[in-house]
């Protein structure tokens, strides 16, 4: 055997053994050539295809278009993926259509250029790509039906409370001129829980409003804290604290959550701080792996380890009222902030230490880690 008969037995192994169709075509469209797989894919045998023009494969509706895409892949040959951005369609011998992605390869022989195809068959693929369109839009309408029914459920709940609560401040105003004691003191309760309510109620509205007319813009952070820890001054000053902003980045994001965000963990680190320590809180931000990763760090009164996850869950909080106040929003808040940013939140913390919640949000908006 000659060394180029010993190239052409390896090169025909290799078509053969192929897990794709291979089609080698000639300069005029015709079939030169299948292997083995492309017999089983076009259910055609070797010679009913050989000698035959390509168009045996191709859809009618598609083979207007074919011999002008042959001619320029002839005036143009290199190795290129057939029809970018165009869904393209194959056809069995039983006349079944399927979807396929094809790569041209410009093969040189003694007889001229020839082209080699090889066709792989997505129908899979495309039936998942589909699925899966169709659940996240599912996914969109029922998240849009939550938020709304969320937001109409507040919105309507407002009014009955409103209606206790004035109510009840007339009660307790005609209770306190006829000096009744034990029925005042009940009214309080009653006045108590409603304004609790209301609290609640204004956190869930405040819930689902997140994430409407997003303006996505630079933020400097450095310039937010400061001006959170402005409006956070009361609190600051009573807590005896001290704020510690180290060099904070300008990143693209929405100002108005952003703001909510260090507000939410900002004021958590001042409100959950040991009786015994003065409170110091840090806040500080640092590349890492293509994405900026900020901490707010504090010496407070820490979280255990089970507990770790479940504070970010609306509602849940990890001591009575007369303890500390709050609704057990404001961490919910803080993650369906981060994650509009493309990031994650998370806490590490040691009981009576202290607590590092961090959140990452990625350079550059639009795109999923
Ligand atoms: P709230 O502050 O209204 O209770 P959050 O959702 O902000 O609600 O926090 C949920 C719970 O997580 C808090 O009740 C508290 O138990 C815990 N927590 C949050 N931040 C801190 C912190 N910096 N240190 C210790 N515990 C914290």
């Amino acid at each position: 055997m000659n060394p180029g008969q010993h190239n052409e037995l390896t090169f025909h192994l290799m078509v053969e053994a192929s897990p794709n169709a291979l089609v080698l075509i000639n300069s005029d469209g015709k079939i030169a050539y299948v292997n083995k797989y492309a017999e089983s894919l076009f259910q055609y045998k070797k010679s009913e295809l050989i000698g035959q023009q390509l168009g045996i494969l191709i859809p009618d509706r598609f083979k207007k278009q074919h011999p002008g895409f042959v001619n320029m892949f002839y005036k143009y040959p290199e190795t290129r993926q057939m029809g970018k951005g165009r869904d393209l369609f194959a056809i069995k011998k039983n006349g079944q259509e399927f979807p396929v992605e094809i790569g041209l390869n410009p093969i040189v022989t003694v007889e001229g250029i020839l082209v080699l195809a090889a066709i792989i068959d997505i129908t899979d693929r495309k039936k998942s790509e589909e699925l899966l369109q169709i659940h996240t839009h599912e996914m969109e309408i029922k998240n849009k039906e939550l938020e709304q029914f969320n937001y109409i459920a507040s919105h309507d709940l407002q009014e009955p409370l409103n209606t206790i609560i004035s109510w009840g401040e007339v009660l307790e105003r005609k209770l306190e001129r006829k000096r009744e004691v034990e029925m005042l003191s009940n009214m309080l309760f009653i006045k108590e829980a409603a304004l609790r309510m209301k609290n609640l109620i204004n956190g869930l509205l405040e819930y689902s409003r997140i994430g409407r007319n997003l303006e996505l813009k630079q933020v400097d952070c450095n310039a937010l804290v400061k001006s959170v820890c402005d409006d956070l001054k009361a609190a600051i000053d009573k807590a005896g604290a001290k704020i510690e902003i180290r060099k904070l980045p300008v990143v693209a994001g929405y100002e108005l959550e952003l703001r909510l965000l260090f507000q939410n963990l900002i004021s958590n680190a001042i409100k959950f701080s040991r009786s015994e320590e003065t409170p110091v809180v840090i806040v500080d931000a640092e590349l890492q792996n293509g994405k900026w990763r900020f901490k707010v760090e504090d010496n407070g009164i820490g979280i255990g380890k089970s507990n770790q996850e479940k504070i970010f869950t609306i509602f849940q909080r990890l001591h009575q009222r007369n303890e500390y106040e709050g609704t057990g929003i404001g961490l919910a808040h803080c993650q369906k902030i981060v994650e509009l940013h493309h990031g994650k939140i998370y806490v590490e913390s040691e009981p009576g230490k202290g607590s590092v919640f961090y959140f990452t949000i990625n350079l550059n908006q639009g795109q999923n880690q």
